[in-house]
């Protein structure tokens, strides 16, 4: 199959809304990174979704919608801090776990009886799932494992002949995947961390976050959210995360442990003898250039990446979630 990559316009659209109603997936552009978009309400387009990407039948979809009314159609019990939280926060990186109604197959929700709901902040996108008439289930664009795509380029390199149609809506303006909640009794739990940050969503309710966001999971334990217990958003080189509280400290730390294939994402240059791959000054420009840099690391022929453990505080919790995943939790502490 031809892949081809069209530029956001509303006939490319058309193109896209004909392919998915045909029950065929196609790649889209939101503001956290790429999905990879299939009828949600439908087994055998979310088959296919699961196929292209080599992901596990038990790793559950997100379905997107474009209106906060869509909830009733495929969620039971839709709690009242969901809508407050949707009102705030839609369109936007944030996503809900409810219970499913049986309008959402078993195959999008991984065999769970709960479903994840976003709204994506892509003006695109929104009007892909209006022209639809049904939710898109739309897992990240890449090949499972590897770092999702944050350009349609990277799509195009993962998903070449096996899908027909690409949605070029330029880079991805957060870079991270959502933040992924689920309802407890009295707040919400944060199962994967993303834009929408504890800090943000404590001004509404009490909010915990799972263990599992900066822990890996032992083999009994049973995760919350099943995509947090595979290895993630790899490149093929070897991910050190170097935890320290001094630039000098890291700096001295690559000096003595790099070679001609060793490399760091770094936002600072001096005294160092690896090869740099700039990243971010900021938390936010952190989180955009992560996947990407990790990408580019791996064209340049890298065999190991180091980088600085960022902080744990707003975005640098996503941040630090997907690069100890990244790392196969191999953290060296100073
Ligand atoms: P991705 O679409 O690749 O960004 O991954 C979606 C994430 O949401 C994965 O980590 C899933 O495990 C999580 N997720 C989706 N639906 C559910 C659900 N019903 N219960 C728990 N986690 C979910
Ligand atoms: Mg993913």
């Amino acid at each position: 199959m031809k892949t081809e990559i069209l530029k956001a316009v509303p006939e490319s659209l058309d193109k896209a809304a004909w392919y998915l109603k045909n029950g065929e997936i196609v790649a889209i552009p939101t503001e956290t990174v790429y999905g990879l978009a299939g009828n949600g309400l439908s087994a055998s387009s979310v088959k296919k979704i699961f196929e292209a990407k080599g992901r596990p039948a038990d790793n559950p979809l997100i379905l997107h919608i474009a209106d906060i009314g869509s909830l009733y159609e495929y969620a039971e019990n839709v709690p009242e801090l969901a809508l407050k939280l949707a009102e705030k926060f839609w369109a936007g990186s944030l996503t809900m776990i409810m219970k499913k109604k049986d309008t959402v197959p078993l195959e999008t929700s991984g065999g769970l009886d709960t479903v994840a709901f976003r709204m994506p902040n892509n003006i695109w996108t929104l009007q892909l799932i209006k022209k639809c008439g049904f939710p898109l289930a739309a897992p990240s664009a890449n090949l499972s494992g590897l770092p999702s795509p944050t350009c349609a380029e990277h799509v195009f390199r993962d998903m070449n002949e096996k899908i027909p149609l690409i949605i070029d809506g330029g880079q991805c303006k957060c870079g991270l995947e959502s933040t992924v909640i689920t309802f407890i009794d009295n707040g919400v739990k944060i199962l994967r961390p993303g834009a929408v940050t504890p800090e943000m969503l404590s001004e509404f309710c009490e909010v915990t976050v799972d263990k599992s966001v900066t822990e890996g999971l032992s083999d009994k334990c049973k995760a919350a959210s099943p995509g947090m217990k595979y290895k993630h958003y790899s490149p093929k080189a070897e991910v050190y995360l170097i935890e320290c509280d001094s630039k000098d400290k890291f700096v001295d730390f690559v000096n003595e442990n790099s070679d001609d294939n060793t490399y760091i994402l770094s936002d600072f240059t001096e005294k160092i003898k690896a090869h740099i791959l700039p990243y971010g000054e900021t938390p936010n420009k952190e989180a955009t250039e992560l996947f990407s840099s990790l990408r580019k690391a791996d064209d340049m022929g890298a065999k190991k990446i180091y980088v600085k453990a960022p902080s744990k505080k707003g975005i640098g919790l996503a941040v630090y979630n997907r690069l100890i995943r990244a790392a196969a939790f191999k953290v060296i502490k100073l």
